[in-house]
């Protein structure tokens, strides 16, 4: 008997109309789909009209589950893996499922679709480059390790609206002036993308209602080095601040020396 095929299929990260259309045939004429949860895919599946049958699939239940979809699929069942949102396996469960049915000569077929990071970046200044790195590390030694690859990457980011704040001040005081870009709410009514240096980020988001889902990069260190905070020490000149007072400001703002501040603005 031939084996079956397991389908890895991306679902929306807000908007449905993005489900494509292949992906919803192949989640109609499956055997079973596997889901993170099958209460959020339901939501999905009952949009589309597709009346295929749901099983669970998640981090806690993934050896197990595996084990179980492993023998479907060598019995000649087709197999759908879908997580709640976006791309399964991208900071989501599925590489056991992928790794064990490429042990036993399954055929695992990608079906593509959304994916927060790559969405978020697709709408960012970017020269294409980047590390992608999941979530934001919530251990201090993995924090520091990571932002290391500042030096040489765009670095990408997952991270929750209660922990950005202060994850931008973690990053803050260890890379100092560095721009940073936050996408929120992507495909949804609230959506929001906004690059600023870290310090004008940081404000931006004190100022607004933190809420959503969120993908944030770190933009190149080398950035942060041709950061030209002129024109801003500029702006508060003319609007009235002496040049004294406009280089201690962005002094404080920007994390650079206040003389060096001064003297490019009386240079000018
Ligand atoms: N597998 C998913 C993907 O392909 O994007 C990511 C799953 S991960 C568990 C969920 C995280 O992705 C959220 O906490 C958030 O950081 C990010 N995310 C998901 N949907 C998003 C959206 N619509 N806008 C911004 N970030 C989103």
């Amino acid at each position: 008997m031939s084996k079956g095929s397991l389908y890895i299929v991306a679902t929306p990260i807000g908007n449905l109309g993005d489900f494509s259309t292949r992906a919803a045939e192949v989640l109609r004429n499956v055997d079973i789909i596997a889901c993170e949860d099958t209460r959020v895919t339901q939501k999905l599946l009952n949009h589309f009209d597709i009346k295929t049958k749901t099983v669970s699939y998640h981090k806690f239940s993934e050896k197990e589950r595996s084990g179980k979809l492993i023998e479907m699929l060598s019995g000649g069942q087709n197999v759908a893996l879908v997580s709640d949102a976006g791309t399964p396996i991208i900071s989501d469960p599925g590489g056991i499922l992928v790794e064990n049915a490429r042990k036993e000569g399954i055929k695992v077929i990608p079906i593509p679709g959304c994916c927060a990071a790559i969405t978020a970046l697709s709408a960012i200044h970017n020269d294409g480059t980047f590390a992608f790195l999941g979530f934001f590390p919530q251990k201090l030694s993995d924090a520091k390790n990571v932002l290391e690859y500042a030096k040489n990457f765009n670095l990408v980011f997952y991270e929750s609206p209660n922990r950005i704040l202060k994850t931008l001040d973690f990053i803050k005081e260890n890379l100092g002036c560095v721009d940073i870009s936050v996408a929120r709410e992507l495909t949804k009514i609230h959506e929001d993308i906004n690059t600023f240096e870290i310090s004008e980020m940081i404000n931006y988001l004190k100022n607004s209602v933190v809420k959503g889902e969120i993908v944030f990069v770190v933009h190149k260190k080398e950035a942060k080095e041709n950061f030209d905070y002129i024109p801003k020490a500029q702006k508060l000149l003319a609007e009235g601040f002496s040049a004294k007072d406009a280089a201690k400001i962005i002094s404080t703002i920007y994390d650079v020396p206040k003389n060096d501040v001064y003297k490019k603005l009386l240079d000018k």
